[in-house]
C-alpha cells in the first residue's frame, strides 16, 4: 500500500483557527512529524497521535523521515506552523521527494499564516497591496533582502516582516527601518504582534522611527503601514480607497 504525506499548516496552535482539513489530516495520520516546539503545541490537542519530533534546522532530514514513513505505507502529517506553503515545509518536502525519486502522494494543507493572524489582531493593516519579506538571511543573502525592502517601500507596499530578529541577527530590523524611511515618513505606523493565537500573545503599535528599539524577537510579526495607513482607537487601518459619505 502506498502512503501519503499531508504537509499541514496548523496556524498559530489555537485549535479554533485550525482548518477542518488540518485537524482531519492530523487526526487520521499514522505518524505526525515536526519541529519539537510544534509537536509540544499539538500534543495536548491531539494526545493519541504517534509523534516523531525533530530539532530546528533539520528540515531536510525531517522530510526524508516523512518520505521513508510514507514509502512504508504510512499516512504522514508533516506539520508546519501557520501556512505550510509560506516559509513552511511544503516546498522542501516536494524538493526532497523529487530528489529521492520517491513515488509518494504529497498534499499541502493550507493554514492561517502569521500575517493574517497578526493583521486581525491589529485591525485591518493589509487592506491594500502588501509585500511579505523574511529578514532571515540563513538562505537568502542579506543584500537581496535589503533590496526587496527598499523597493517594496518605494512602491508603497504595506510591508509585513517575518523572522524579524533572532539572538544572533539583531541588526536587520533597524537597518530595514532605515531603508524604508528613505521613502516613507518616520511617523509611519507599525504594528507588532508576538505569539498570535497563543496564551502569551502581545499586540502593540509604534512608528517606523522607533522600530529598531522595540523588544522584537523571532516570535513577532511586524507590519509596516503604507503612506496612507493610520491608527485610530487602537486599530491600525490601511484604507482600501472606499468613498465613505
Ligand atoms: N509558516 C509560517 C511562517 C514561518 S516563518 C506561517 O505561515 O505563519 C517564522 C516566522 O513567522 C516567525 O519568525 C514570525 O515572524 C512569524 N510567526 C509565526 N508564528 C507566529 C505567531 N504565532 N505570532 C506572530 N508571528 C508568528
Amino acid at each position: 500500500m502506498k502512503g501519503k504525506i499531508y504537509v499541514v499548516g496548523f496556524g498559530s496552535g489555537d485549535r479554533r483557527v485550525m482548518t477542518e482539513q488540518a485537524v482531519s489530516a492530523i487526526e487520521n495520520a499514522d505518524v505526525v512529524i515536526g519541529y519539537i516546539t510544534y509537536i509540544d503545541i499539538l500534543k495536548p490537542l491531539f494526545p493519541n497521535q504517534n509523534y516523531i519530533p525533530s530539532s530546528m534546522r533539520r528540515e531536510t532530514e525531517r522530510c526524508k523521515i516523512a518520505a521513508e514513513e510514507a514509502l512504508k505505507g504510512q499516512r504522514v502529517a508533516l506539520v508546519s506552523s501557520g501556512d505550510s506553503g509560506i516559509y513552511g515545509m511544503s516546498g522542501i518536502m516536494l524538493e526532497v521527494a523529487d530528489r529521492m525519486n520517491a513515488d509518494i502522494e504529497i498534499e499541502a494543507v493550507p493554514g492561517v499564516t502569521a500575517a493574517s493572524a497578526a493583521a486581525a489582531l491589529l485591525g485591518a493593516p493589509l487592506m491594500n497591496d502588501f509585500a511579505v519579506i523574511s529578514l532571515s538571511d540563513l538562505m537568502t543573502p542579506i543584500d537581496l533582502i535589503y533590496k526587496r525592502i527598499e523597493l517594496a517601500a518605494l512602491a508603497d507596499f504595506v510591508i509585513c516582516l517575518y523572522n524579524p530578529k533572532s539572538k544572533l541577527r539583531t541588526e536587520h530590523i533597524g537597518k530595514a527601518a532605515e531603508l524604508i524611511m528613505k521613502s516613507r515618513p518616520k511617523s509611519t505606523p507599525v504594528g507588532i504582534v508576538r505569539n498570535a493565537g497563543r496564551c502569551d500573545c502581545a499586540v502593540w503599535t509604534t512608528t517606523l522611527e522607533k522600530l529598531g528599539d522595540e523588544p522584537i524577537d523571532m516570535l513577532c510579526t511586524v507590519i509596516i503601514g503604507n503612506s496612507e495607513s493610520y491608527i485610530k482607537n487602537g486599530k491600525m487601518i490601511t484604507p482600501r480607497g472606499y468613498l465613505i459619505k
